[in-house]
């Protein structure tokens, strides 16, 4: 889920993710034969792929998933999300009236995330995969991958995947990121 945009990047930085990413992503339909050239990509994402997210401090039920989908993301080679108190970037986990399982919201070089605690420990599946799937997806935001990518390729970011299965990122979700950074 993304929450509408009311931030703008700066035009440099957006002037330099068209141009790269256009053609790269017209390379991929050419290679796929199935989507058009923004099928995946989302312009609310972070500007290198290399960046720090504050730490997080909850308890294991949530730290165990939340470092999993972390680690998962880091072992894509262009990837490295670190932890660090003075990063701007943040996750907070609540119990969120809305319906939603985790949220986005983009802003300049930044993002927050919320992981709903209401909605997920009422999914279907077992905990520590549904919980990881949303993270791993809310941070795959942050990487400049849109919701419901068109391709019949499986996605971390198609709203229908099977959370308590799909829970990193598959090469699909690996080669969007790696022709954006
Ligand atoms: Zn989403």
């Amino acid at each position: 889920m993304i929450k509408t945009n009311k931030f703008s990047k700066p035009a440099r930085k957006r002037r330099w993710h068209y141009l790269i990413a256009a053609p790269v992503a017209a390379a991929l339909v050419i290679l796929t034969g199935v989507a058009p050239a923004n099928a995946w990509y989302y312009s609310g994402g972070m500007p290198y792929a290399t960046y720090s997210i504050k730490p997080w401090n909850y308890n294991s039920t949530w730290t165990t998933p939340m470092n999993n989908a972390l680690a998962s993301w880091n072992a894509h080679g262009k990837v490295n999300i670190t932890k660090s108190s003075r990063a701007a970037a943040y996750v907070t986990v609540a119990s969120y009236s809305a319906a939603w399982y985790g949220l986005y919201t983009p802003g300049t070089n930044t993002f927050n995330i919320k992981l709903n605690s209401r909605t997920l420990a009422a999914a279907a599946g077992v905990f520590a995969n549904v919980s990881r799937s949303t993270f791993a997806h809310e941070l795959g935001h942050s990487l400049s991958l849109a919701d419901n990518p068109v391709t019949d390729s499986a996605s971390l970011m198609k709203h229908n995947r099977n959370r308590n299965t799909l829970y990193s990122p598959t090469s699909w979700d690996n080669a969007c990121v790696n022709s954006v950074y």
